[in-house]
């Protein structure tokens, strides 16, 4: 067995890592690095789209609007005191990430656009290859360097598997290399930073879907809960492991890179309708392309849904987003049903005829008379960054695409005090132990599948347990 010590022991070498380390060092800790990737190590903080954005509100809003865009979104989901510390150091967090070479530009029209890491990961020929030598994979690299550069130790191929803890105190941490060697390190702090549990099919199962091997990973997949169950095994409390952030997607991405990680359905599919095996609705479309995800991702076959439109609704929010639907899956070999009748589109989807006719009958009712809160399940309307308002379904040209999930990142994680401190279940602080990023829960979630925005959420906590962790 291999042995260090060191100040500050960080686990995980994405944004939230990558922040909280250099952070660290730049206040006069010493502070070891360990990543368990390897080389030009997948993330998802590589693979991003490169939005900074705080609830789909300009980062830079300042304290008082983040707050209500966090609140406005999350409702009762995120902490309130996460949720204030989120707002108030957000703007701090980019500028700090200005200042240790993240290049910003506007990524788009939106106003939540305003801190897009350049160069554009999504606009460039080459896709579906959008990330390489792109602004997030500069931004890691850059902070690498200076972080080891500034005398920091960079350990890559090395994976966190066990904390050291004396007294509840945590005081460094068991890691393994692929040839099994051990490496302990003894420090006075240990950040968890590992990016989630969506590469974990057994947590998965567990919290969100019944056939974890029937959703689409969206993301680097190498967050596999490793933090989540070292904090768990010395008394972490976790919080809202059911829900994850991630998009709807085209049945084939499962298995073809060329629909990975876009285009995504989400504003053509809460347009529309999304039916079940048996041609009903089970969720509510309008709440949008991350809550739908979630609902498709607990059905019993995660691969049975379908979302059934026409061709208006195809030429119009078809043709909406970045890289939307229509035309790149076409190009790309999605199986498009098309029929003259909703009777031909059920027989071609292998859906009960009368339960679809029924379904989308009662629908285009219920949009007619704007009563959809009526349906059952009640369907909400509205038209926003990542839904669309619903429209009718009345041809000509009905149509339909069979879903999947995209996973990008999981919701919940270890439960942290405002200042990134791990807290136990008795809600106490577990001295010596801190998480940022997606390895963390209390931010997102609940029934609507609150989504606030991963980077920022990495960044700002990243930092806030860069400072706190220094002894
Ligand atoms: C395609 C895509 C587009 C996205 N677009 C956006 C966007 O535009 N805006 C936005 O806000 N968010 C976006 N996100 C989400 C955002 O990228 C993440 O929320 C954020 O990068 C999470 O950072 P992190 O540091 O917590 O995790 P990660 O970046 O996943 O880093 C975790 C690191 O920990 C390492 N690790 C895991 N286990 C161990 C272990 N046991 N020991 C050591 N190391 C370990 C992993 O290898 C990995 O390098 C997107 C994600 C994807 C995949």
């Amino acid at each position: 067995m291999q042995e260090m010590t060191s100040d500050v022991v960080v686990m995980g070498a994405g944004l939230a890592g990558l922040v909280a380390a250099r952070r660290a060092l730049e206040l006069g800790a010493s502070v070891v690095l360990l990543e368990a990737g390897d080389g030009r190590y997948p993330a998802n903080s590589r693979y991003t789209g490169g939005v900074f954005h705080v609830a789909f509100e300009d980062v830079t809003a300042g304290p008082t609007v983040l707050l209500d865009a966090i609140t406005g979104a999350g409702g009762d989901c995120c902490d309130p005191e996460l949720a204030g510390a989120y707002a108030a150091h957000a703007g701090r967090a980019i500028e700090w990430l200005a200042a240790n070479g993240a290049d910003f530009g506007q990524g788009g029209d939106f106003p939540w656009m305003s801190r897009m890491l350049v160069p554009l990961s999504l606009r460039e020929p080459g896709f579906p290859n959008h990330w390489p030598d792109k602004g997030a994979e500069r931004l890691l690299e850059r902070l690498a360097r200076d972080f080891t550069e500034a005398g920091g130790e960079f350990l890559r191929g090395w994976r966190g598997r066990s904390l050291l803890t004396t007294n509840g105190r945590c005081h460094g941490l068991d890691a393994t290399r692929a040839d099994g060697e051990v490496l302990r390190i003894a420090a006075k702090s240990v950040v968890i930073a590992d990016g989630g549990f969506q590469g974990d099919p057994e947590l998965v199962r567990e919290h969100i879907s019944p056939r974890p091997e029937r959703l689409c990973m969206r993301g680097a997949g190498t967050g596999r809960g490793d933090g989540l169950k070292m904090a768990a095994a010395i008394g972490a409390r976790l919080v809202g492991l059911d829900r994850f952030y991630g998009h709807v997607q085209a049945a084939e991405a499962i298995r073809d890179d060329r629909l990975w990680p876009y285009p995504i359905l989400d504003i053509l599919a809460s347009s529309a309708v999304v039916v079940g095996p048996d041609g009903r609705r089970f969720t509510d479309e309008g709440k949008g392309g991350v809550a739908l995800a979630n609902a498709i991702a607990a059905l019993p076959d995660p691969l049975s849904s379908f979302v059934i439109f026409d061709q208006a609704i195809w030429e119009g929010p078809g043709r909406a987003f970045l890289l939307p639907p229509n035309p790149n899956f076409e190009e790309r070999g999605v199986a498009i049903l098309r029929a003259d009748t909703l009777e031909a589109l059920a027989e071609a989807a292998g859906l009960p005829e009368a339960n679809l006719v029924r379904t989308v009958t009662n629908y285009n009712a219920a949009v007619a008379t704007s009563s959809t809160a009526q349906l059952d399940p009640p369907r909400s309307s509205r038209a926003d960054t990542l839904s669309g308002a619903a429209r009718p379904i009345d041809g000509p040209g009905f149509m339909a695409i069979r879903l999947c999930a995209g996973i990008t990142y999981t919701m919940g994680g270890i439960a942290i005090d405002p200042s990134a401190r791990v807290l136990s279940r008795s809600g106490s602080v577990i001295e010596g132990l801190f998480a940022a990023g997606s390895a963390t829960g209390g931010f997102e979630g609940g029934p609507d599948a609150a989504y606030l925005g991963g980077l920022a959420r990495a960044a700002t906590f990243g930092l806030l347990a860069g400072e706190t962790a220094v002894p």
